[in-house]
């Protein structure tokens, strides 16, 4: 237990130094590590058996994506386990952004349980953001363009976390609420 809680603040800490100056895309410029706290606690919060290593790739989601980290890297300092699972949800950032969309539809089927968990908190954490902070340069049909696409991801996961979905849902419910 105690080995558990410092492998997951060790990810928390190293999640915070190589995000360390990006901002989220929205209006309030909430800084990067907030959405992996927050993706990282959805994944616990639905947990019904602990996971520590489900909840260390949650923290680091983003990191190959976007914080230039390496498989090889998250594999040595943490586990292969959680290097796989990261990877699971890492988009190839070789294909152009509508391409890369595309597939996450298209391959969220494949997903394995643990990296849907990791999948639908992550999207509750973007809509969130879209409801409550969303990009300046964003009008109400971008952000509709977002929840519609969100939605297919969700819908094409095979084994969404019960929980989770039903967070998901109201999260796309309350942007039903405000006519998004
Ligand atoms: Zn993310």
């Amino acid at each position: 237990m105690v080995q558990d809680l410092r492998a997951i603040l060790d990810a928390a800490h190293f999640a915070a130094l190589k995000h360390a100056g990006q901002k989220r895309k929205g209006a309030a410029g909430e800084p990067y590590i907030n959405h992996l706290l927050e993706v990282a606690e959805l994944v616990s919060w639905a947990l019904t058996s602990p996971d520590p290593n489900l909840v260390i790739a949650a923290l680091l989601h983003d990191s190959v994506e976007d914080a230039g980290v390496t498989a090889d890297e998250l594999a040595q300092r943490f586990s292969q386990d959680v290097a796989d699972l990261v990877m699971e949800v890492t988009d190839d950032k070789s294909l152009p952004k509508a391409e890369r969309k595309r597939q996450q539809i298209l391959n969220a089927p494949k997903k394995s349980v643990r990296a849907q968990v990791i999948k639908l908190a992550d999207k509750i954490s973007n809509l969130r953001s879209i409801l409550h902070s969303p990009p300046v340069d964003w009008d109400e049909a971008r952000k509709r363009q977002y929840f519609e696409w969100s939605k297919q991801v969700i819908a094409a996961l095979t084994q969404p976390n019960p929980a989770l979905l039903a967070e998901f849902e109201r999260t796309c419910r309350r942007a039903e609420e405000i006519h998004l």
